[in-house]
């Protein structure tokens, strides 16, 4: 795994960990009774929150991490400086393939996303050690490490035969 270049102050971190939580409130989750909590920092400072919204038909749902791109976007918030996601689970889990699509629209392969354990902050129980697990159990990358090789807007701007 690559070095992550940090950009993200102690402050943003600590605005997007508690945003994640605050977001995860949100959360209708009835049919998986898995909720979850995204936080944005848009580079205006603004923090977007979005939870997961599931639907009876189940295709319906939108995943929490998608929801507050979206609601980022249309607001007219372009961008973004760092994504922190948490779950109920006391693991850091990561965005599903989907979102890290739509994320991927609009972000840097470098913007720093916190997979946040659901029982943040874990007690320094040695495992800041492994790759990419910083204070509190927080598991730092970036959306690169998350979707190596990707496809993105840059690409319908190359030339064609
Ligand atoms: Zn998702």
């Amino acid at each position: 795994m690559s070095v992550t270049a940090w950009t993200l102050s102690h402050n943003d971190r600590d605005l997007l960990i508690n945003g994640a939580f605050e977001a995860k409130t949100g959360s209708y989750s009835p049919y998986s009774k898995f909720p979850v909590g995204a936080a944005l920092l848009a580079s205006d400072g603004t923090l977007i929150k979005g939870a997961n919204i599931e639907n009876a038909s189940y295709g319906g749902t939108i995943c929490a991490e998608r929801t507050a791109i979206v609601k980022a976007v249309s607001e007219g918030k372009r961008g973004f400086v760092g994504l922190a996601v948490v779950t109920d689970v006391p693991a850091a889990i990561s965005p599903c393939g989907l979102c890290r699509q739509v994320i991927r629209e609009f972000c840097a392969l470098d913007m720093p996303v916190l997979l946040v354990p659901g029982d943040y902050p874990k007690p320094d129980d040695g495992s800041e050690k492994k790759p990419g697990v910083t204070e509190g159990g927080v598991k730092e990358t970036t959306l690169g490490e998350l979707l190596p090789d990707s496809f993105g807007p840059e690409h319908l701007e190359l030339p064609r035969k």
